[in-house]
């Protein structure tokens, strides 16, 4: 069994990234992220210091912007528009969640889809459905970095995807077709799961459920990503996969801590610095 080291290959990126960013700049081609932050969610102020540390090192410039719990819809649309004309301003990030009474589909359509860095704007998902250039999603675009860059042959596969959400399982599906592999999408309807997932050579998993999938669920050798981010009840971290119980049945796993976290946000880099070329 191999792991697959997210923490390494995600350094791999960012590094790639800081070249390019200072090639760039040479050109007098400048990155910037503007980071809107609403309330002060304990979660979401880890994620926002992650982004600004990530963009420091890489070279891309950020700006914050931390608004009260009680921010209208009206004031962060009316912010989001003053961002979008601004020509310093490369990429656009509003972190979700958003408080109660703000309507997070509203505001991500009022971000410039060529400053959407998040890849959630529906003219960016469009252009994934369709293959053409847009923004994508950054967590799936990351599992596509992991398997790529761990040698992992995804054209002709069987993928099975477990998960549906806009942010992670539907765009993880296209970008899985888009490398030519045969995709199955599971959710939480699905019947005969573990039969399904069990025909799987590559395994992503996007439920959200700690330890959920178990060695029941995989095919001797199989490749398997493990999307999911919890606690368990000793507050270690762990992912939708038992690690422990499948470990000895794939060839290749992510770990969690350490697999597809770090690569959120090099993706994330990654997009801010195709926003500007
Ligand atoms: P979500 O809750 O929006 O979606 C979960 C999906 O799993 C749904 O489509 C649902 O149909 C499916 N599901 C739920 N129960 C199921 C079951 N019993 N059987 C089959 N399918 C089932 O979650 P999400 O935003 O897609 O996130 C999934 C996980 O990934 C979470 O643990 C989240 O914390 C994690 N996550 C990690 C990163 C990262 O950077 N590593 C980024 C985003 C999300």
């Amino acid at each position: 069994m191999e792991i697959i080291d997210g923490k390494l290959i995600s350094l791999q990126i960012k590094d790639e990234l800081k070249e390019k960013v200072s090639e760039l700049k040479a050109q007098g081609k400048n990155a910037s992220l503007a980071v809107i932050q609403v309330g002060n969610d304990p979660a979401s102020s880890i994620y926002v210091k992650n982004k600004k540390k990530a963009c420091e090192y890489i070279g891309i410039g950020s700006i914050s912007y931390e608004l009260s719990e009680n921010t209208t819809e009206e004031k962060l649309l009316e912010t989001i528009k003053e961002l979008n004309q601004r020509k310093d301003v490369t990429g656009i990030l509003v972190q979700l969640p958003l408080p109660k009474g703000i309507d997070e589909d509203k505001v991500i359509l009022s971000i410039d889809p060529k400053k959407d860095v998040d890849g959630f704007h529906i003219a960016n998902v469009g252009a994934l459905c369709t293959g053409t250039k847009g923004f994508v999603s950054c967590t799936p675009a990351g599992v596509i970095q992991l398997l790529k860059r761990s040698n992992v042959q995804i054209q002709g596969k069987h993928c099975v995807v477990i998960g549906r959400s806009n942010i992670v399982g539907k765009p993880m599906a296209l970008l899985m077709l888009k490398e030519n592999a045969t995709v199955t999408v599971c959710h939480s309807k699905t019947e005969n799961l573990k039969e399904i997932c069990k025909q799987a050579d590559i395994l992503i998993v996007a439920i959200g459920k700690p330890k959920f999938v178990n060695k029941d669920f995989i095919k001797e050798g199989a490749v398997v990503i493990d999307v999911g981010i919890h606690r368990d009840e000793n507050n270690k971290m762990c992912g939708d996969v038992d690690f422990e119980d499948v470990k000895d049945h794939v060839s290749k796993i992510t770990p969690v801590p350490g697999g597809v976290g770090p690569m959120t946000i090099a993706m994330l880099m990654n997009n801010c610095v195709e926003a500007i070329l």
